[in-house]
């Protein structure tokens, strides 16, 4: 997962990028960059192992079209070690249409069938793709139709050509990707939370399968390839996106007030009786409200967030993740002591965090220690951009229900259910694939039945004939 924006307009500041940039933050945080047009119409960069806040800029350096990327690795370097320019976003190449700079969210499942290069990361994969079409006499417009139609996966990107800025999103629009003009300037971004605390009111989902090229202030999308489905990620409202953010027109807070409503009800008919509702912050705090108002059960912060840590999740080693969740909470004592506690999580996917939660929590004299989830088990590898690549990985993938709770120590445990989460999501074509295993590409589809073998292998100590 990774955050991208695009900006175009007369004079756009840098240091405007990139506040717009740090908005994403939550998206990735492992490397971030800048790709803008100088005033001698050269494409330059800027890229750092870091927020975009640490991004080496000229503050007061302004360009007509820019570009950028909060990176969070689910292909290539995943701990940051080789030279930024290696993996951090946005990269380059030069055409006959001028420079090329591009970034992207979401990941390529074929790569190794799209180019005979091994390259370091996809979003370079594509951009060189894309380059190669151009100088093979092709336009941009039939560059990226043709790069839609051999390219599998989830794929959100904004880029730069020559001195206009280009949108384009994957045919099933996986990843989200929102934009919007006035007359002043253009905008693009991942979450349309950008564009709003840019001052737009107005704000445009890119349709799947649409390029768009702005020109003007009148810039129109074109559908380049139809998809039958949309499959749009379910765990961008579960987790990923900003809670002020609306993906494909539908509030993420909203959604999750729906998906803590849900759960209550399951939560109600077990009868689950406790003291205090604590939320596990960040994410989880908006379900934890109407779970807290339907149950009649008191909400409390009793685990309060360390304001200089980062996203456990998008840690990109489980060391650095481990070492992050003991340096992430800060405890309130006096609402654990002797307390029956119901903890509320967004989603269990290794289950690290919550069995260490519930271990300090009972060590801080906690009765009972109930979880409710506000998603079904993630038991399914995500290829399309979300960092649980391995079956192997995923708690619920060897482990029932009854079984999770003995390991992580609950008093009980309630996920949601699937049927709970499609009514949250009011009928949204959704990929659900980590959770049903129904992936919405054919190697989507390929890559399960390789990672089911693995699966079986491990867990069989034998394959599968
Ligand atoms: Fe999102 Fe899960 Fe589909 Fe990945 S597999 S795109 S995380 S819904």
């Amino acid at each position: 997962m990774c955050g991208i924006i695009g900006i175009c307009g007369k004079e756009m500041q840098l240091n405007t990028a990139q506040n717009l940039l740090q908005l994403l933050v939550h998206r990735g945080q492992d490397a971030s960059g800048l790709a803008w047009v100088d005033e001698y119409g050269i494409h330059r960069d800027s890229k750092v192992k870091s927020e975009p806040k640490f991004i080496n800029i000229d503050r007061a350096d302004i360009s007509t079209a820019i570009i950028g990327s909060t990176r969070y690795p689910t292909y290539g370097d995943r701990t940051g070690g080789s030279a930024t320019n290696k993996f951090a976003q946005p990269f380059s190449f030069q055409t006959r249409l001028g420079s090329l700079s591009l970034a992207h969210n979401g990941q390529i499942l074929n790569m190794s069938q799209l180019s005979d290069k091994e390259y370091s990361s996809d979003a370079e994969l594509i951009t060189h793709l894309l380059g190669k079409l151009i100088n093979q006499g092709k336009s941009l417009e039939e560059s990226i139709k043709e790069l839609m139609l051999t390219m599998d996966g989830a794929y959100s990107c904004v880029g730069i050509i020559g001195d206009k800025l280009f949108a384009f999103r994957d045919p099933r629009g996986i990843r989200p990707i929102v934009y919007a003009q006035n007359e002043n300037f253009c905008l693009v971004a991942s979450e349309s939370v950008v564009l709003q605390q840019a001052g737009f009111d107005s704000i445009s989902v890119l349709e799947p399968g649409n390029y768009i090229l702005f020109s003007g202030l009148q810039s129109r999308p074109v559908e380049l390839v139809t998809s039958k489905e949309h499959t749009h990620c379910m765990f961008e409202y579960i987790y990923f996106a900003s809670a002020a953010s609306k993906i494909e027109d539908i509030s993420v807070y909203q959604t999750r007030i729906a998906l803590g409503e849900e759960l209550a009800l399951q939560l109600k008919e077990r009868n689950i009786k406790a003291d205090y509702v604590v939320p596990v912050p960040d994410t989880s705090k908006t379900a934890a409200q109407p779970i807290s108002e339907i149950l009649q059960i008191p909400l409390r912060d009793a685990i309060i967030k360390n304001r200089s840590s980062k996203r456990t999740f998008i840690m990109p080693t489980v060391e650095t993740r481990i070492k992050a969740a003991m340096e992430k909470y800060l405890f309130i004592d006096s609402l654990i002591e002797g307390k029956n506690l119901l903890l509320i999580d967004d989603s269990i996917v290794r289950g690290l965090t919550l069995k260490y939660l519930i271990k300090l929590l009972k060590q801080k004299g906690a009765n009972e220690v109930h979880v409710a989830i506000t998603s079904p088990p993630i038991s399914q590898a995500c290829y399309y951009g979300v960092d649980f690549p391995t079956r192997g990985e995923l708690i619920a993938a060897e482990k029932s229900e009854s079984e999770i709770k003995e390991e992580i120590n609950a008093s009980s445990l309630t996920y949601l259910s699937l049927d709970g989460l499609k009514t949250s999501l009011k009928g949204l074509e959704a990929c659900y694939a980590c959770i049903d295993g129904n992936y919405p590409t054919p190697f989507g589809e390929q890559l399960k039945e390789i990672s089911e073998r693995a699966f079986l292998l491990k867990v069989n100590g034998s394959g599968v004939s």
